[in-house]
């Protein structure tokens, strides 16, 4: 503790002796002092001309007003459109984001997923030809069928409600994308 504050008391009494000597120089040296005592000035000048200067005003024409004003924008827009462009890439790029097909029960499922990997606007296709299926709910509608008009077949049966179906394959969908999620942190793809 007490050397510490030896320490301290050296660097003062050192800072003190600079200042000191350094003053004496300056003053004792007629030549330096005033050669400081100019350059203050100077400075001191040059930041009022500057200050001046601003508070002035410059008549200009006002097509150079709206080229300045034309110019900034389309640098915003450029930047802007570029910063996009990137969010588009890196969406792009991301494989979770690009799983919108699968098979479920039997059918195939298609879908586009939000910002947040969860499937929107879930949609059923035929198996066989691809054609796009419309749920059905025969009788007490405790079931689910899909029926192919071109295939001219029913494609599958699913003894649940509608509701009940659409959740089912959004868990299916999200069990799958836990599933690629881990895949792709254990190969570091996604790092
Ligand atoms: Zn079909």
């Amino acid at each position: 503790m007490q050397k510490k504050d030896h320490k301290i008391r050296n660097h003062v009494l050192i800072g003190v002796a600079v200042l000191v000597i350094g003053g004496v120089i300056l003053a004792s040296i007629k030549s330096a002092r005033e050669i400081a005592i100019g350059i203050l000035k100077w400075l001191f000048g040059a930041g009022v001309s500057f200050w001046n200067h601003l508070g002035a005003t410059m008549p200009v024409p006002w097509w150079a007003v709206y080229a300045v004003a034309v110019v900034l924008m389309l640098l915003v827009w450029l930047r802007v459109k570029h910063i996009l462009n990137n969010w588009a890439a890196e969406d792009a790029n991301d494989p979770l984001l690009a799983y919108t097909e699968d098979r479920f029960f039997g059918l195939v499922w298609r879908w586009w997923m939000d910002s947040n990997y969860y499937p929107r606007d879930i949609s059923t296709y035929c198996p066989a030809c691809d054609m796009k299926l419309r749920p059905r709910q025969p009788g007490d509608g405790c079931s689910t069928e899909f029926y192919c008009n071109k295939c001219a077949s029913r494609v599958g049966t699913m003894e649940m409600e509608r509701e009940e179906l659409k959740e089912l394959v959004v868990r299916a969908i999200q069990i799958e994308l836990l599933t690629k999620q881990e895949e792709l942190s254990k190969t570091g793809v996604n790092e």
